[in-house]
């Protein structure tokens, strides 16, 4: 309902589904991380592709694994948060806003980027939170495409759901790279998307653009 509501009422770089009428390509997002086994290994692929990715990080995984936080940003990746401990229901608006300021504090300390990113935990939502996420200045980032890739049993599910998806300009593919077949999604939506002459785009350029 939340969700229904505010895409047709609110700004798009205040919250947002999916990218801008001029996008040019589509963005490729990843929550729940940095994870020790299966970070470093999206990591590579990406770059083996020259893919840019946007990651909605969660607090407690950055303050294990500071130096993949630094690695995804010095590899030319966006970042966002994602909640400090990912609790999806009984989190307060205020205590959700102290977990963004927290996290915010980490990443700035360990990149020196200033993140307005926020992905809220399993798109839990409420007017509240969202009216206090702004109160901070935080773009809310949602997506429009969602293999539901942490139901996934097997890399041949991701390279199923991959094989059947039709990239389109401006999507938003919702990703978990806390999840071992992340890696499996990859090679073939780098195809599709490359026969249909789209690139891969960070979230915060199509803020900038909306802007
Ligand atoms: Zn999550």
């Amino acid at each position: 309902m939340v969700r229904r509501a505010s895409q047709a009422l609110l700004p798009p770089q205040w919250m947002l589904f999916n990218g801008p009428a001029n996008a040019g390509g589509l963005a490729l997002t990843f929550d729940d991380g940095p994870n020790a086994t299966h970070t470093p290994k999206l990591l590579d692929l990406l770059g083996s592709y020259n893919i840019r990715a946007t990651f909605f990080l969660v607090g407690g995984c950055m303050e294990d694994h500071p130096d993949l936080v630094r690695r995804i940003v010095a590899e030319g990746h966006a970042v966002g948060h994602h909640s400090w401990w990912h609790r999806s229901e009984g989190t307060s608006s205020r205590t959700l806003g102290e977990e963004v300021q927290q996290c915010r504090k980490l990443i700035h300390e360990l990149t020196g980027l200033h993140s307005n990113l926020f992905r809220p935990p399993r798109g839990n939502l409420s007017v509240a939170k969202i009216l206090n996420l702004w109160r901070l200045r935080q773009h809310v980032v949602m997506w429009n495409v969602d293999p539901r890739d942490y139901l996934m049993r097997s890399s041949a599910e991701a390279e199923a759901w991959a094989r059947k998806y039709e990239p389109a300009a401006g999507d938003v593919v919702l990703l978990h790279d806390d999840h071992p077949f992340v890696l499996d999604f990859i090679p073939q939506i780098a195809k599709s998307a490359h026969e249909r002459n789209l690139t891969f785009e960070t979230i915060p350029t199509w803020i900038n653009r909306l802007e």
